[in-house]
C-alpha cells in the first residue's frame, strides 16, 4: 500500500511504527493558538516535534499501530472543556471506522459488529452532547435578546406617548 511505504522511510529505529504527521487542531480558540497550547495538545497524541503557530497545527510523531485520535477533550482556563477536531495532513489511507493507519474500511474487522461497539460511537454520542448542550445555551440567549428588544420597544413606546402628550 501506497501510505506503508511512505510511512516506513519516516519510521525510528527504535520504535519501527511511529509516523509523523502534522496535525491541524479544528475548532481551537485563536487565543490559543500559542506554542504552549499546541505543544500540550501534541503530548497528548504522542511525541511533539515541531510547532507551527501560524498555522494552529502541531508536528506529532504517534504509534501508527494504535488507532488515530479524531477528537479531544481539552480543558481550557476560560471556557472549561472543548471539543476539538484533529485533522492529520497527507492522511491519504486508513480505516474511517476504526481509525486504524493498518487497513481500510473495506477490510476491517469491526465493519460487521453492532454499532455500540464501534470506538468512535461513544465520541459521537459526546458530541452531540455537547451539541445540544450550546444550542441550548443559543437558544436561552436568543430569548435574551427577545425580552432586551421588547423592552427596547417599548420605553420608545412610551417616549412617544409622552411626546403626544406634551403636545397637548
Ligand atoms: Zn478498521
Amino acid at each position: 500500500m501506497w501510505l506503508i511505504k511512505v510511512s516506513l522511510s519516516k519510521t525510528n529505529d527504535d520504535f519501527p511504527s511511529d509516523i509523523s504527521f502534522w496535525i491541524k487542531i479544528h475548532g481551537l480558540p485563536l487565543h490559543y493558538w500559542t506554542d504552549g497550547a499546541l505543544h500540550a495538545i501534541g503530548s497528548d497524541l504522542g511525541v511533539v516535534e515541531t510547532k507551527d503557530v501560524d498555522q494552529g497545527r502541531v508536528r506529532v510523531r504517534i504509534n501508527g499501530l494504535k488507532p488515530l485520535e479524531m477528537q479531544l477533550d481539552i480543558t481550557l482556563p476560560s471556557s472549561g472543556t472543548k471539543k476539538v477536531e484533529l485533522h492529520y495532513e497527507k492522511l491519504e489511507k486508513h480505516c474511517f471506522l476504526c481509525h486504524s493507519l493498518s487497513h481500510e474500511e473495506s477490510e476491517c474487522s469491526q465493519r460487521n459488529a453492532p454499532a455500540v461497539n464501534r470506538t468512535s460511537s461513544r465520541g459521537i454520542n459526546h458530541a452531540q452532547t455537547i451539541e445540544s448542550l450550546e444550542s441550548y445555551r443559543r437558544a436561552r440567549d436568543d430569548r435574551k435578546i427577545e425580552r432586551g428588544r421588547f423592552v427596547e420597544a417599548s420605553r420608545r413606546e412610551a417616549d412617544y406617548h409622552r411626546r403626544r402628550s406634551d403636545i397637548h
